[in-house]
């Protein structure tokens, strides 16, 4: 059903420094608007409390992917079409293109940017398991200066993550050179293109003569957070990916995730899904 859109007020900060004094001024009030690809469904839908919105896609602090020897930062604006785009990204990161690429349509992937997916913390969002998976950090930006935080962490549950409302994401760091040989990215939905996940499965893996020794998983859409399957990888570690392995790592896996019933899907194929998936990641270790 589509509802009315309410009347709203967007202004344009001059500046980085502008925005962050007006959300340092009145920090409840002003919502930071991006590509308002999440905003606007919830707007029209009258889902959304806010009358107040600060548009900063045209700040340029907040646009570009920077490279240096060891990070790539992607600032906050960055879309999905310019991480498809991106060389570098798509050889060291592809974790991350593939996400782009099976996020919405075209249309979606012009409009949409990464800090957008971040800040609208959504369990079902198919960025965050790539971004996990390579150990990303966040800068957060305010009146009062920035901070660093890691990603793994920023959430403490169902769409809630640490950050304050005078803050906005500036930048998405990811460490390069992490040595992953072997990495698996597969989104589950309804159907191949404009699904949201029922299940989202990032895997990257390190072997040494047959054996993993450095492994990293995050899943989401089955737990009230996207998560790190942390037992699991533990429980992987300096093992070889052998089907007995594989049958412990799928019980590890089904008590690390709390899938549930809902519109989309049902906790039980959920959970299923995630195990097949972890085979299907596993098996790829094996080649
Ligand atoms: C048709 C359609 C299909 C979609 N398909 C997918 C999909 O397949 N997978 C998926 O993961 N998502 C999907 N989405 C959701 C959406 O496109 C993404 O979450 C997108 O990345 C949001 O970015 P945005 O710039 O549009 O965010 P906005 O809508 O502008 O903002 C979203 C939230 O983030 C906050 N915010 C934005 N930028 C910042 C910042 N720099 N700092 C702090 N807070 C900020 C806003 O205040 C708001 O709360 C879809 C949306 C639509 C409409």
């Amino acid at each position: 059903m589509r509802s009315y859109v309410p009347a709203y007020e967007l202004q344009e900060p001059r500046n980085l420094a502008d925005a962050l004094e007006r959300m340092a001024r009145e920090p409840s009030e002003w919502k930071p608007f991006a590509g308002g690809t999440d905003l606007m469904v919830l707007l029209e839908a009258g889902k959304l409390p806010h009358r107040k919105f600060l548009s900063i896609w045209k700040l340029p602090e907040l646009h570009g992917i920077v490279v240096t020897p060891a990070h790539v930062t992607l600032n906050a604006l960055t879309t999905y079409s310019e991480i498809r785009r991106h060389e570098l990204l798509a050889r060291e990161f592809p974790l991350l293109c593939r996400a782009a690429a099976e996020t919405g349509s075209i249309a979606t992937q012009n409009r949409g940017t990464l800090g957008g997916n971040i800040a609208n913390a959504s369990p079902a969002a198919d960025s965050p398991p790539a971004l996990l998976v390579y150990d990303a950090e966040l800068e957060l930006v305010s009146a009062n200066g920035s901070r660093w935080v890691a990603y793994h962490g920023f959430w403490s549950g169902y769409k809630k993550i640490a950050m304050r409302e005078d803050e906005l994401i500036r930048g998405i760091r990811l460490p390069r050179n992490n040595g992953f040989s072997k990495e698996f990215y597969r989104k589950v939905g309804t159907r191949r293109a404009q699904a949201i996940s029922k299940v989202c499965f990032a895997g990257t893996a390190r072997m040494n003569a047959g054996r993993i020794v450095d492994v990293r998983i995050s899943l989401g859409s089955v737990a009230p957070t996207v998560l790190r399957a942390t037992e699991t990888e533990k429980m992987l570690l300096g093992e070889k990916p052998v089907p007995a392995t594989l049958q412990v790592a799928q019980r590890t896996l089904a008590r690390e995730i709390a899938p549930i019933d809902d519109i989309r899907s049902t906790a039980r194929y959920r959970l299923r899904v995630a195990q097949n998936l972890l085979a299907e990641f596993c098996e790829s270790l094996a080649g």
